[in-house]
């Protein structure tokens, strides 16, 4: 590491003091020799000190390309990759947890220790085509069967599983806020992210379209969606709102049912009603600080009463959004290793045809269908690793990166 001055070399002009680093290859991010400049900082500074490296032959990275030539070098895996990307993007604090624990290629490992069992096995399988006679003998269908249910599908199938369990670690949970109009629903929106993002007025239907805005909950990342007041309207702008709003409850995973503690349930939340899936409902008992909140008619749903404005209970709404979300708290063994959408449908891909050798081996299949299966699995479980000549694949992953990573 040098400190020195940066100058531009046609003017003679100092730009700023920095620190350069010069690391050599193979052992850099990239894998290939590398050199950081450290400024101060500052908008106008950093564009100049660009300025002048472009000027002199430099180029700007395309988004995510430090860790394509990571990956295209053989310093990570795509798995890997992925990681930064997540790490990046992470949006609570158990979603940084797991981007880490995948950073550190548990996933790439026993994905790896799959592909070794499979290509012995095939080995052995070819061998037994090609020289029947010397390896007849040593051929154990049923122990090869059992070896793979027991060392491939036993390891692979949790990963598949944990998939469903902590997608929302990076996709967020989807938390519809709905109820008649005036209930308090942007108010509630407002207090949850504890700030004004929300119109909130005195006017009935003000809420016309559906908001939607991320806020980390107890670790979870949360959408929360707004809604137009669900009722029954003749304003065709409004009545689309009420539309969407039904389609935002249909599709969210969690819904929060506001209602007036001073009303209570209305004839106007009949509709409601008979449209909730219960499973996924929490009623929110909104502004006890004006009224008691005791109300007969309550349906025997998890109820949590609050006031949005003094904010009289949104700590324990909060709990209880967090416990629907995650039936059971996640350990870091968990955490680091469960896979992305890609990654479990390679997986899952992996699984099919493991099991159909499986079946083929049980059944005494002719080796060559058994060897198709197999070299399906393998390739499968090759692109969750990542294939450098996969330009797909390679292109949506790294378009999810900002320039520079
Ligand atoms: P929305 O139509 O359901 O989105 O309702 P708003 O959030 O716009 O609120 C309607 C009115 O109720 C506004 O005047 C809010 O100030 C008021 N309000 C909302 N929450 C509370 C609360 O907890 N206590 C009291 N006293 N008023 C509230």
């Amino acid at each position: 590491m040098l400190f020195g001055i940066l100058q531009d070399p046609e003017s003679g002009e100092t730009i700023d003091k920095v620190l350069t680093t010069f690391m050599a290859g193979p052992h850099t991010y990239t894998g290939e020799d590398t050199v950081e400049i450290n400024s101060h900082g500052g908008r106008v500074l950093l564009t100049r000190v660009l300025e002048l490296v472009l000027t002199f032959g430099a180029r700007m990275a395309e988004p995510g390309e430090f860790t394509r030539r990571a990956f295209l070098n053989g310093r990570m895996d795509l798995t890997q990759a992925e990681a930064v990307a997540d790490l990046i993007n992470a949006r609570s604090d158990l979603a940084r947890r797991r981007a880490v624990g995948m950073l550190q290629g548990s996933l790439g490992e026993i994905v790896s220790d799959c592909r070794d069992i499979l290509v012995a096995l095939r080995t052995r399988i070819s061998a037994g085509i090609d020289f029947p006679d010397d390896v007849g003998e040593m051929v154990d269908p049923i122990a090869d069967a059992n070896q793979l249910r027991e060392r491939v599908i036993e390891r692979l199938l949790p990963i598949v599983h944990r998939y469903r369990h902590t997608r929302i670690l990076t996709e967020g949970l989807r938390v519809a806020i709905v109820g008649r109009p005036n209930v308090g629903k942007s108010s509630l929106l407002n207090a949850l992210l504890q700030r004004d993002r929300a119109l909130v007025t005195d006017t009935p239907g003000t809420t016309r379209d559906t908001i939607e805005e991320a806020v980390d909950v107890g670790g979870i990342p949360v959408v929360f969606i707004d809604t137009a007041g669900l009722r029954a309207s003749t304003d065709p702008v409004e009545q689309l709102g009420i539309e969407r709003a039904w389609n935002a409850m249909d599709q969210a995973q969690l819904v929060l049912f506001v209602i007036d503690a001073a009303e209570g349930v209305c004839p106007g939340d009949r509709p409601f009603f008979e449209r909730i899936d219960s499973d996924k409902t929490i009623l929110v008992v909104n502004k006890i600080d004006i009224a008691s909140g005791r109300l007969t008619e309550l349906p025997s749903w998890p109820a949590v009463s609050i006031s949005a404005k003094t904010r009289a209970g949104i700590a324990t709404l909060e709990s209880a959004i967090r416990e629907k979300a995650l039936n059971d708290e996640l350990d870091d063994g968990e955490l680091t290793c469960t896979p992305n959408f890609r990654q479990m449908s390679a997986i899952d891909a992996a699984i099919s045809s493991v099991q159909s050798a499986i079946q083929g081996l049980f059944e005494d299949a002719p080796e060559m269908i058994v060897d198709i299966d197999l070299s399906k699995a393998l390739s499968s479980l090759n692109a969750v690793m990542g294939n450098a000549t996969d330009f797909d694949v390679l292109d949506e992953v790294f378009s999810r990166f900002c320039i520079g990573k």
